[in-house]
């Protein structure tokens, strides 16, 4: 990674474009923008940015084919902007290679804390960082040992629920969708996998969290998956 990470943008709406683009310069990014898909899969090739910005409603080719583009050559994050409150479309470009996504509106500290996040993420990915342990406030997990502690003392996981916490702090920061959770758990994706992971999240949270119905590092997004925090 570049001393100045680079973004690239793409957006069609002039005015949301102009506002993320004084944000990022603010704090001293490189952005680069495309006004459609194609522009921006030029300019991923030519420019090689850090994380990618990905607007689903493009004049020319629909996001979701852009982001297929995009994974078919490319494992830049990204994250996808969008302005359809459909959340089942969310889950697929995040089941399709997507990194994060952003509903708008979005706060411009939301949309700063969501690239950090994907730039930690790749940056992890490049150096191959595996550290032995993942530790948020008073959760620690030891990989090596399969063991989760909370307050320094340990808590007693099921397999299952050891396997699917492991799998989100692994990938801390970023949302797992129902869909991926499902098939992690069970093999296979059911119509009801959003309930019944419901109640296995429930259970998790019952061991971890001080107030299970205001989670601390479980976070739930609402249609779409879950996300474990990573601050
Ligand atoms: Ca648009």
């Amino acid at each position: 990674m570049a001393d100045r990470p680079t973004v690239l943008l793409i957006e069609d709406d002039r005015t949301i474009a102009n506002f993320i683009r004084v944000t990022l310069k603010a704090r001293d990014y490189v952005c680069l923008e495309a006004a459609d898909g194609r522009q921006g899969l030029r300019l991923l090739t030519q420019e090689a940015p850090d994380v990618v910005l990905l607007d689903l409603g493009l004049p020319d080719i629909d996001g979701t084919e852009v982001l297929r583009k995009i994974r078919s050559f490319s494992q830049v994050p990204v994250i996808v902007v969008t302005a359809r409150d459909q959340e089942s479309e969310m889950a697929r470009t995040l089941d399709s290679g997507a990194d994060d996504y952003l509903s708008k509106p979005f706060s411009m500290v939301e949309l700063l804390a969501r690239i950090r996040v994907a730039l930690r993420h790749s940056a992890q990915v490049a150096g191959r960082r595996d550290d032995p342990v993942y530790e948020v406030g008073r959760l620690r997990i030891e990989f090596d040992r399969r063991r989760v502690v909370l307050d320094g003392a340990e808590v007693h996981l099921t397999p299952n629920e050891y396997k699917i916490l492991a799998l989100m702090a692994r990938n801390a920061g970023k949302v797992l969708t129902h869909r991926l959770l499902a098939k992690e758990l069970w093999g296979v994706v059911l119509d009801k996998d959003a309930n019944s992971l419901r109640v296995f999240m429930t259970g998790i949270r019952h061991k971890i969290e001080a107030e299970p119905t205001h989670p601390r590092y479980i976070r739930t997004e609402v249609g779409v998956g879950y996300r474990l925090v990573d601050e």
